[in-house]
């Protein structure tokens, strides 16, 4: 192929020279008023329309009209070389060829570098060789009766593509073709300027269209994106309403519940700020409930009752289960004995955040063993004076002084004695007791030894272990306490008595003093051992240093499912202990009393069979 396209032209139109070309070129083209028109018209469509195959035929209809040529076609390249007519109009009596697919041969990478390049082709004669039409393109588009022609490029070159989908530089898209097939033709020059700025305005509108399709596609990927967005947000709130339905509900139910129930249900922070209370509150205290939320201990509880609530309070928040008994005033004056348990809250870090309280009201309870104990007291008081005074009668008639009976009459005399004395250990017993318990006495405490307490004790139960054949071995420490002497060497001698009791003649009873490096850790509940501790769950947190006693024998030991009971009242292992032994029930319970009252636990150990250790433990003065 020899062809070679003409020189590019001025793409500014020239008045002077499209007046000589009227003169000289048939047929005449329209007014230049017409080319303007057409131009602003296919401009305005251009604007108004982003369909690029609407401007094309536009273009290709008007500028066959205006040109009065027999064909105008839209040629457009592929990236393979080769190329098809994309629109076109053509006059009837010439063959359509649109949608044809031309060879690459007669459009060579030559011919588009210089079309690339913006050079047109103007050719009046495909015939005369001065237009240097190749054979093989001459062969080819005289199929199609073409005898002149007139191309301009249309380049894909305009500067509004967005940077990221940014073309070559002048890559050709395709050509604006003009044929004239009845006879050759010589195009004027205002025609080559028409159709170079149609072919610009084909520029313009590609890349118009195709900023537009990416600005779909931008659109179209945003929309969908925020249409994701916007039905995950949706899904969000659809489930957080229903977690905050939910909540509120079990919340109301929660309420509902805590609200009917008559005892007072909190929850109280580290800082000793009621977080949640029941309805409880307002009816006892007189207080809304948005007034003792969020308020302190101290503020709802005045500096009356506070300062007995304080250290419990700080056991709760060191993490201890505790358990009291209180008096409170409420709101009408009256005041109400109540029990309260605090339930520390140890959340996900370990921390304690706070506390679970519950009180509740035992004013009644608490009545009814305030009326119990006054009558055990009245009628062991009513007992005391004429059992005293038939013992006394008993033990002179016993003596034979005041006569001598028969033998029978002097065994139901002992045995009468024997029952009487048993009486009166009962009576004081429960007088004990019953004064201990109601607080009626308080344990006086002093400085003394633990070798004071141990030589009195062991010195007061010499003589029935003489009695028993029992050997009382004791080791004593000199430990300085700060306890109720009486009290510590009647739980001493107590233990003592049960331990000669209960064992054989011959055996031995040890009382034995330590003082232990950690405080003893009573055995936890549930255990298989036989230890055992009768004290309360509540456990200080610092525990101070104790001193240990133990009473340990070689007797006949206790079952593993007696070791708590027995320190209940009137609980034996055997009822009929009472009986043979001389026993009331109520020794361990009263010392555990005194124990207890002293700030120790005490607890057994034994084995059946092999022997029992009680233990109890007492605070010593830090030396
Ligand atoms: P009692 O006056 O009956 O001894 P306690 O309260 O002192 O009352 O003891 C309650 C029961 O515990 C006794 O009846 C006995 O069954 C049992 N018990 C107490 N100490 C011992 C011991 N050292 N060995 C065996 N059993 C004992």
């Amino acid at each position: 192929m020899t062809g070679k396209p003409s020189k590019p032209s001025s793409r500014k139109y020239k008045k002077d020279r499209t007046t000589e070309v009227k003169q000289t070129v048939l047929p005449l083209p329209k007014s230049e008023r017409q080319r303007v028109e057409l131009f602003a018209e296919i401009s305005f469509k251009i604007r108004q329309s982003l369909q690029l195959k609407e401007i094309l035929r536009t273009i290709v209809t008007e500028v066959q009209q205006v040109l009065q040529a027999d064909r105008v076609l839209i040629y457009q390249v592929l990236a393979d070389g080769t190329g098809t007519p994309i629109s076109e109009s053509v006059l009837p009596a010439y063959p359509a060829i649109l949608g044809m697919e031309f060879p690459e041969e007669v459009f060579p990478t030559e011919y588009q570098q210089l079309y690339a390049k913006g050079r047109v082709r103007s050719v009046a004669d495909v015939r005369d060789p001065s237009a240097e039409v190749a054979d093989c393109l001459l062969e080819f588009v005289e199929q199609f009766g073409v005898k002149a022609k007139l191309i301009v490029p249309i380049l894909h070159s305009l500067s509004v593509h967005p940077p990221r989908k940014s073309p070559p530089k002048n890559a050709i898209w395709g050509l604006l073709i003009a044929h004239q097939c009845d006879r050759p033709r010589k195009w004027a020059e205002f025609e080559l300027e028409l159709m170079q700025q149609l072919a610009d305005q084909i520029s313009i509108a590609l890349a118009q269209g195709e900023l537009w399709g990416q600005l779909e596609e931008v659109v179209a990927e945003r929309t969908a994106e925020l249409q994701a967005a916007n039905s995950s947000l949706q899904q969000e709130i659809i489930d957080r309403k229903q977690v905050e339905i939910a909540l509120r509900q079990s919340e109301e139910q929660l309420r509902l519940i805590t609200n009917a129930l008559p005892v007072l249900i909190a929850y109280v922070d580290d800082r000793e700020c009621y977080q949640f209370n029941n309805q409880a509150y307002t009816d006892w205290l007189g207080k809304s409930l948005t007034a003792i939320h969020g308020s302190s201990m101290r503020e709802v509880w005045g500096e009356d009752c506070y300062p007995r609530m304080q250290p419990h309070i700080n056991n709760a928040l060191a993490g201890n289960i505790v358990t009291y008994e209180n008096e409170i005033q409420l709101h009408d004056g009256t005041t109400r004995s109540v029990s309260i348990n605090y339930i520390p809250h140890i959340d996900n870090d370990d921390r304690i955040s706070g506390f679970f309280a519950l009180t509740s009201d035992i004013s009644d309870r608490k009545a009814i063993e305030r009326m119990k104990d006054e009558f055990i007291s009245v009628v062991s008081h009513e007992l005391r004076t004429p059992l005293t005074s038939l013992h006394s009668a008993l033990k002179i008639l016993v003596t034979g002084r005041l006569g001598v009976l028969t033998k029978d009459g002097q065994q139901f005399l002992e045995i009468a004695d024997e029952n009487t004395e048993r009486l009166v250990r009962l009576v004081n017993s429960v007088l004990d007791l019953q004064r201990i318990e109601s607080g009626a006495v308080t344990m006086e405490k002093q400085a003394c030894t633990a070798t004071e307490l141990m030589i009195q004790a062991v010195d007061t139960m010499q003589a029935m272990a003489q009695q028993q054949e029992i050997t009382l071995v004791n080791q004593p420490l000199d430990i300085q306490l700060w306890v109720d002497a009486d009290y510590i060497v009647q739980a001493l001698t107590n233990l003592i008595s049960n331990a000669i009791k209960f064992s054989s003649p011959g055996g031995n009873v040890w009382l034995i003093v330590q003082r232990p490096e950690q405080p003893p850790t009573p055995p936890p509940n549930g255990r298989k051992s036989t230890k055992s501790k009768a004290s309360k769950v509540s456990k200080s947190p610092s525990l101070p240093i104790e001193i240990l006693f133990q009473v340990r024998d070689e007797g006949q030991g206790i079952p593993a499912n007696k070791l708590e009971t027995i320190f209940e009242r009137f609980q034996q292992v055997d009822s009929s202990d009472s009986r043979k032994k001389g026993g009331t029930g109520l020794g361990l319970t009263i010392c555990r009393k005194i124990i207890e009252q002293h700030g120790g636990k005490i607890w057994v150990d034994s084995t059946l069979g092999v022997g029992s250790t009680f233990s109890f433990t007492l605070p010593v003065i830090d030396n």
